[in-house]
């Protein structure tokens, strides 16, 4: 008999492929995170997916509850993120008109870092000095933000700083619900191309957003979550640390769990002059 053909390239099966990736990629920037892979339940592996590839995959097993203790999946590394960033900035988000955000806003907050950074500190919500520079946290929170960093070791460069809407809510109110669900499919794949190690929830509002939760941010500080298979630690807002100065304690036992997870040790604290 003879053998058979070898398999030949097919247009149209390409097609599909090429049309199916792009509705994927679509819904999975717009949140949707599992499709079914058939019409019928079909069983569920035995051993846990890894977190993380779980999570790139569209196709998942059980969503994983934001305050499980997981085994946390090794970093997937994006192998551009550069490119993968600035693709997400320039082309999918654009000038941005999704929401009712955009006729007030002067620019839209991105977000700046070191776009491999082990470290990802998200915050709420761009205030008048993000809106009018274009980078998160330069007010006077911001400053509060910056000498954090620093205390820890590190500097602005080291880590990456975002928000969970892009735009400034006019008069600096929340962020309405229909304005997160426009903008946080961005945050979620910003997420996913720099594949921090650590993520640091400012805020109630961020951390209540990116755990799925309504507990209170004095609750939810001061121990690890997950998210998507990386571990998140959620602290007070530095807006907030201006109001409350005696919780300043709280949020460095914060950032040394996260230092401690990272591996980091504090800076040394240069002796005082002699004289
Ligand atoms: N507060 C935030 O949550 N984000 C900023 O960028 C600035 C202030």
């Amino acid at each position: 008999m003879a053998p058979d053909p070898a398999p030949r390239f097919d247009p149209d099966l390409d097609e599909v492929v090429d049309r199916l990736k792009d509705h994927l990629h679509y819904a999975r920037l717009m949140g949707v995170r599992d499709v079914a892979a058939a019409p019928r339940p079909v069983s569920r592996p035995k051993d846990p997916p890894s977190a993380r590839s779980a999570s790139r995959a569209l196709v998942s097993a059980d969503p994983t509850p934001a305050t499980r203790s997981l085994p946390l999946a090794p970093r997937n590394r994006h192998p551009d993120p550069v490119a993968a960033l600035a693709r997400l900035k320039d082309e999918t988000i654009g000038d941005c008109q999704r929401c009712t955000l955009a006729p007030t806003r002067t620019h839209i907050v991105f977000g700046v870092g070191n776009p491999r950074a082990d470290l990802v500190f998200v915050g709420e919500a761009p205030g008048a000095d993000e809106d009018t520079q274009g980078i998160p946290f330069v007010g006077k929170a911001g400053q509060l933000l910056t000498k954090i960093i620093e205390a820890m070791g590190l500097h602005r460069d080291n880590v990456y700083i975002a928000n969970i809407i892009k735009c400034r809510p006019p008069g600096n109110r929340n962020p309405q619900p229909d304005e997160i669900a426009a903008c946080e499919p961005f945050l979620i794949e910003q997420l996913d191309i720099i594949g921090p190690r650590v993520i640091c929830a400012l805020g109630t509002f961020s951390a209540q957003t990116l755990l799925k939760t309504k507990d209170p941010i004095s609750r939810l500080r001061g121990r690890w979550h997950a998210y998507q298979g990386i571990k998140l630690m959620p602290t007070f807002h530095p807006a907030y640390l201006l109001r409350n100065p005696g919780e300043k304690k709280a949020v460095w036992e914060d950032m040394q769990q996260v230092m401690g997870e990272l591996g980091l040790s504090e800076p040394q604290k240069k002796p005082a002059p002699r004289h």
